[in-house]
């Protein structure tokens, strides 16, 4: 994938990559033109000049629709922009309050879970997957049982959920979900398509599942630590220059257990319910 350059990965959908690779982003923003003669346009990117025009020269057609996986700064900014350029529609979930979110994205047009955008040539079905951002959505592509997945899933490595607007009970509970909807491959925000849904959804519940098992471990061992002094046991696999970003997952971790009756914190402080 080069970012700027439009590839063709099935019948009447492109797939174009944002210029923003980082640590947070992979290889960069997968940004999806579907559609032959009318095109939407999923997940714009982040507001960056050079990835809107690249976007217009790359679509085959005239773009009537803008829809957007969620409201964080790499998926949804460049859409007001788009949307000036071309009068094309706005449709996805406003912003939940919360600093990392896009304040300028405002849709015309509210999706609830189960809301279809029917055009000549495709239908996308809204599947409200919240988890990683309460206001997720992902898009199941009727004709090829794709869904595009936003940061629900993305290939390569694992989500961040960071509370309070993510939320992991919302997560594995969304994850749940997919298997239930007869996919065929996964078009991720980020890196390529994944062509093993049910494995991958599968893993991805275990693997969240393996790490829940592994705080539970440590709060038996070492209770009444904070968020930041229980990381370095339940990371302890994991690059120490990672543990601000892995602290927002256990915290995620431990809201759940609290959810579920199994933890209790008192002055910050955790410990398993007795
Ligand atoms: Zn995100």
């Amino acid at each position: 994938m080069i970012a700027g350059v439009a590839e063709q990965i099935g019948a009447g959908i492109r797939r174009l990559l944002a210029p923003n690779a980082g640590m947070m982003t992979g290889p960069g923003t997968n940004t999806y033109l579907i559609g032959d003669t009318e095109v939407a346009v999923l997940d714009p990117g982040p507001a960056s000049g050079k990835h809107i025009d690249a976007i217009q020269q790359n679509a085959p057609g005239p773009i009537r629709w803008i829809l957007v996986t969620h409201t964080h700064p790499d998926h949804s900014p460049g859409a007001s922009k788009l949307a000036a350029a071309t009068g094309a529609q706005l449709l996805g979930q406003p912003p939940p309050p919360g600093r990392v979110q896009d304040k300028t994205f405002s849709p015309d047009r509210i999706l609830q879970d189960g809301d279809v955008l029917e055009t000549g040539e495709f239908l996308l079905r809204a599947v409200h997957t919240p988890g990683h951002a309460s206001n997720h959505i992902c898009y199941r592509h009727e004709a090829t049982r794709w869904l595009f997945t936003g940061d629900h899933i993305m290939s390569g490595s694992t989500v961040v959920i960071d509370p309070p607007d993510g939320n992991m009970k919302h997560y594995l509970e969304s994850l749940q979900r997919l298997k239930s909807l007869d996919l065929a491959a996964l078009a991720p925000g980020h890196g390529p398509l994944i062509e093993n849904p049910v494995e991958t959804v599968d893993w991805l519940i275990d693997h969240r599942m393996r790490r829940e098992a592994k705080v539970v471990a440590s709060l038996r061992n070492h209770p009444d630590l904070t968020v930041r002094e229980l990381t370095p046991f339940v990371y302890d696999e994991v690059d120490r220059k990672l543990h601000h970003l892995a602290e927002r997952s256990l915290l995620a971790h431990l809201l759940k257990l609290e959810l579920d009756g199994s933890a209790v914190q008192v002055n910050n402080r955790w410990r398993l319910s007795s």
